[in-house]
């Protein structure tokens, strides 16, 4: 699933492409997608004619600010993410697996990433003034896409309960303690991917974080000293500022903008490297599940 450093990756490149300009259709083979407002109908006169005029993000929600005083936000969720280009509809048929090599019912217009398979499975299209196209390919279709108030957005109960923003400047370690004192039950791992804890950490993130603070994924939170914490808070802030600069990851279905991967997998230490030895100190990296979750990490170094 995209986290923190790839939806800040695909906002980057959606500043420079998509601001200011209007939406001037949509189209779906999957209304699932949409969950608000249900009716899709509504969803579509609602969002046509409006300008894209802010793009942010909060957590994993990408997040456009439109003129009528509405948000339009998108959580890429398990495999989907956004796509600019140039599509041409194949066919009025409804969507078919995609076999290697083919393309679904878009058609890229041009010849490169957006024809890799991965970017094929192209379930929800926005049409954008000056000739320029927004997709959304998602394998599972798992995407969330919902319209919001601006106020009532601000206002919600879902997006007031996201804990900070970890890259915020004001998010200090004294802040990071504080919380954990607050919410210190539970494995480090699981503290660290709460999201009501901290936002836009999950489980690619939170792996390398614990390996690069030596500390154990399935440790309780509330036996760590503040040393060790401070090791988690130093690493939460380089982990995901390196991967940002890096284009986020690439290793799930992850793309950029362009459908390019990003250049995260190479920095990368633990995450699905079970077998492989460890940077550190050359011991075979383990792969354990408790309770439905899973952690990779060195158990040399993690202790
Ligand atoms: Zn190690």
């Amino acid at each position: 699933m995209p986290e923190l450093p790839e939806t800040e990756t695909t906002i980057s490149q959606l500043k420079k492409k998509v601001l200011k300009r209007t939406l001037i259709d949509v189209w779906t083979d999957s209304r699932n997608l949409i969950k608000k407002p249900r009716d899709y109908q509504k969803f579509k006169k609602e969002i046509k004619g409006q300008q894209i005029q802010k793009i942010w993000r909060r957590g994993k929600n990408i997040l456009f600010d439109l003129s009528g005083q509405k948000t339009l936000l998108i959580h890429q969720k398990l495999t989907g993410h956004l796509l600019i280009g140039n599509w041409k509809r194949e066919n009025a048929r409804p969507f078919r697996p995609v076999k290697q090599g083919d393309w679904g019912n878009w058609k890229p217009l041009r010849t490169g990433p957006l024809r890799e398979k991965i970017n094929t499975y192209i379930h929800l299209m926005f049409w954008l003034s000056g000739g320029l196209m927004l997709a959304l390919s998602d394998l599972r279709k798992f995407a969330k896409i919902e319209l919001w108030d601006k106020k009532e957005l601000e206002n919600s109960k879902e997006f007031n309960s996201l804990g900070p923003e970890p890259l915020d400047k004001n998010f200090t370690f004294e802040k990071f303690y504080e919380i954990l004192k607050r919410k210190e039950k539970g494995k480090t791992k699981q503290v660290l991917t709460d999201q009501t804890v901290i936002a836009g950490i999950g489980n690619i993130y939170s792996d390398e974080i614990l390996w690069q603070a030596k500390i154990h994924p399935f440790k309780d939170i509330s036996k760590l000293n503040q040393g060790e914490l401070k090791k988690i808070f130093q690493a939460i802030k380089e982990i995901l500022s390196r991967a940002i600069e890096l284009g986020g990851e690439s290793i799930s279905d992850y793309r950029t903008l362009t459908g390019e991967r990003g250049g995260f997998d190479k920095a990368r230490k633990v995450y699905r490297k079970e077998g492989e030895e460890c940077s550190r100190c050359g011991t075979i990296i383990e792969r354990i599940k408790i309770s439905g979750r899973s952690a990779h990490f060195c158990p040399q170094c993690q202790k």
